[in-house]
């Protein structure tokens, strides 16, 4: 009955599992969610304040398909300011998130059987993406702790290799591709003519080392690249639903031709918002940042207390990736059925490693209250112990 396409798509896991943990939260259920990457802040009053604005003011018409300028020239000024990458505004695409622009760029792109090389662990959106796009994903299976090197990208290189997707710091690792690594994988997709998609929505979120934007390396690597972004997780801002993407002219105009039949354009008031969220008071980031410092700074301590846990320290994003192998068997034979144990026993969400291709993990989501995390932590030492 279903298009082929579309046969083995499911729903997203992570999107499942929160909302199950929600029901147990309904239900009068003490559920501890630390399944879904959500900042547990409010979006800073300000921003909200302009959309509270842009609503008085009338701004409930339909919006130019990729933007209005005002938040594109926003994103023109933070990729220079950022990330010293020159982009005029029409290099520039809003959308509804940055996962339907990831969705966008992989249909412009894919032919059918076209390869896109995927380093493992990934989050899973990245695989059923490019499948939606007729694409073969390639996968690149790290060991622990998941920095990606040129080395591992030579090795799957075929003659159908179109696109490498980056995602540093890394869902579900935290892990950062190391600049010199960067400049090498650069002049591989140079020489060897591939695209790279890299997803950066994790940028401000990085503790260990500065963030590095591979499409401000050099000028060919820009064309070649398109960089996706967008304010739900430094701005606190996922249910705003803004997004945006970078690159060259021709790929953002066909992005924006899809776009313009698949959304129309992200919401008004939302792209109002995003607007104060780039160029008003950067100070709540700050603070929310300081906020990740501590809490990730809590869990290291912590898990490195854990028996049987290991963990690579991760450098950005707000997860901790810790392999559970030494505690499946008979009992908890995989991942999935460790997870839904703590969960039905502990009521603790977390998400397994199936999730992100990479069995044996767990992927606990620290962008929870302290008071949240302290909990967390004290029932997985009881369940561990069960
Ligand atoms: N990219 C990565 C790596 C993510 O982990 C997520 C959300 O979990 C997204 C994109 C989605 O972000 P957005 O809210 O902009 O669609």
């Amino acid at each position: 009955m279903f298009a082929k396409r579309v046969s083995a798509l499911a729903q997203s896991p992570t999107m499942a599992i929160d909302a199950k943990a929600k029901a147990f939260k309904k239900q009068g259920i003490p559920v501890i969610n630390l399944s879904v990457g959500e900042p547990n802040f409010q979006t800073p009053e300000h921003i909200k304040e302009a959309a509270h604005r842009a609503i008085t003011e009338g701004m409930t018409f339909y919006t130019a398909s990729e933007g209005i300028l005002e938040l594109r020239e926003a994103i023109a000024t933070k990729f220079k300011q950022d990330n010293n990458i020159s982009y005029d505004p029409s290099q520039i695409i809003v959308g509804t998130g940055s996962k339907q622009l990831l969705y966008c760029a992989f249909q412009v792109l894919c032919d059918p059987g076209d390869e896109v090389i995927i380093p493992l662990p990934a989050w899973g959106t990245f695989s059923e993406q490019v499948k939606l796009a007729e694409g073969k994903p390639v996968f690149i299976s790290m060991n622990s702790p998941f920095k990606l090197t040129a080395q591992d990208v030579k090795k799957v290189l075929t003659p159908r290799t179109k696109i490498l997707l980056l995602n540093s710091p890394s869902n579900p690792t935290g892990a950062i591709v190391d600049p010199d690594e960067l400049e090498k994988i650069a002049a591989l997709a140079i020489k060897e003519k591939f695209f790279i998609i890299t997803d950066e929505i994790y940028e401000k979120l990085v503790y260990t080392q500065k963030h590095v934007s591979i499409a401000s390396l050099n000028e060919q690597i820009k064309e070649q690249t398109i960089t996706i972004n967008g304010v739900s997780k430094s701005y606190a801002m996922t249910g705003w639903r803004i997004g945006y993407a970078a690159g060259s002219q021709k790929v953002i105009a066909k992005m924006k031709a899809l776009q313009s039949q698949l959304i129309t354009h992200a919401s008004s008031l939302s792209q109002v918002a995003a607007v104060e969220a780039l160029i008003g008071d950067q100070k709540p980031l700050a603070a929310m940042k300081t906020e990740f410092v501590k809490r990730r700074a809590f869990c290291i301590r912590e898990f490195k207390t854990l028996k049987n846990i290991s963990f690579a320290e991760p450098e950005g994003a707000f997860y901790i990736f810790f392999s559970v192998e030494k505690l499946l068997g008979e009992q908890y034979p995989t991942a999935t059925a460790w997870a839904e144990a703590l969960l039905e026993k502990e009521k603790v969400a977390v998400i397994p490693g199936e999730a992100f291709s990479y069995p044996g993990y767990i992927r606990l989501s620290y962008s929870a209250s302290m008071e949240d995390l302290e909990e967390a932590i004290t029932r997985i030492k009881q369940f561990i112990m069960l």
